[in-house]
C-alpha cells in the first residue's frame, strides 16, 4: 500500500461517523460520540474504554488512527448489521476522508482497488461500458503510474457515479440528495453531484459528467502525464 501524504492536507473540519458529521473542535471526544442517534453517555464512555481513549481527550486531539478505531467500534456494536460497510458505502467513506483533509491516499486506493476487484461495481464483457465504468480502471491505472492523487479520486469519483446509477450508494448525505442545478447543461437534478472542473467551479448532472466532463478531465490527465514523462 503506498502511503502518499494528501497533498491538499489541512485541518480536518469535521469527522463522519456513520454517516453523522462531527465537527472537529474543543468539545470532548465522548460529549461528540452522542450526537450520533443511539448513542448517550453509558454507551461513549463505552466506545473511549474499546478504544482506550482518555475521558478528557478532545475532539481537536484525534489521531486518525483512532478515527478509524472508533469507526470500528460503532459499526460493531451499534449499526445494524443492514448497515453493514458494503465495497460503496467504504469508498464514499474513504473519498469523503480525503476531500475532508484526514489521511492519506493510502486508505482510498485500498477502497478503490477493491471496489474495482469487485464485478459488483465494474462488470467485463456484459454489454458496452458506460463512460464512468471506461474511466474508473484508466484513472485508477494512471494514479498507478503517475502518484497524481487527482486521478486516484477521479477513479473513486467515477465508480460511486457507477454505483449512484445501480442504487447502490446507501450512504449518500443530504448534500449529495438535495436538488440542485447542472452547471453543464442548467438542468434541475437529484442525486450524487459531480465535479464539473475543468469545465467550470461548479457540480454538474450525470448525464453531463459523463458526456462531456469526464472526457476532459481525462484528456486534462493525459496531457499532465505526459508533461511529467
Ligand atoms: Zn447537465
Amino acid at each position: 500500500m503506498q502511503d502518499v501524504t494528501n497533498q491538499e492536507a489541512r485541518a480536518p473540519a469535521v469527522v463522519r461517523i456513520v454517516g453523522v458529521k462531527i465537527p472537529v473542535d474543543d468539545r470532548r471526544v465522548g460529549i461528540a460520540l452522542q450526537d450520533i442517534p443511539g448513542i448517550g453517555p453509558k454507551e461513549a464512555k463505552g466506545i473511549l474504554t474499546a478504544v482506550g481513549i482518555l475521558d478528557a481527550s478532545l475532539v481537536s486531539e484525534l489521531t486518525y488512527q483512532e478515527v478509524l478505531q472508533i469507526r470500528e467500534v460503532v459499526d460493531r456494536d451499534h449499526v445494524p448489521a443492514a448497515q453493514g460497510d458494503g465495497l460503496v458505502d467504504r469508498l464514499m467513506v474513504a473519498l469523503q476522508d480525503y476531500h475532508d483533509g484526514w489521511g492519506s491516499t493510502g486508505l482510498l486506493e485500498d477502497a478503490v482497488h477493491d471496489a474495482l476487484g469487485h464485478g459488483l461495481i465494474v462488470r467485463r464483457g456484459a454489454g458496452r461500458p458506460s463512460n464512468a465504468e471506461h474511466y474508473a480502471p484508466l484513472c485508477f491505472e494512471m494514479w498507478r503510474r503517475t502518484g497524481d492523487p487527482t486521478a486516484l479520486v477521479l477513479a473513486a469519483r467515477y465508480l460511486l457515479n457507477v454505483a449512484a446509477r445501480r442504487g447502490l450508494l446507501q450512504v449518500a448525505g443530504k448534500e449529495e440528495q438535495a436538488q440542485a442545478k447542472c452547471s453543464v447543461c442548467g438542468d434541475e437534478y437529484r442525486g450524487y453531484s459531480n465535479n464539473a472542473w475543468p469545465m467550470n467551479d461548479g457540480t454538474c448532472c450525470d448525464d453531463c459528467n459523463e458526456a462531456a466532463v469526464i472526457p476532459a478531465r481525462v484528456r486534462s490527465i493525459m496531457e499532465h502525464a505526459r508533461a511529467d514523462a
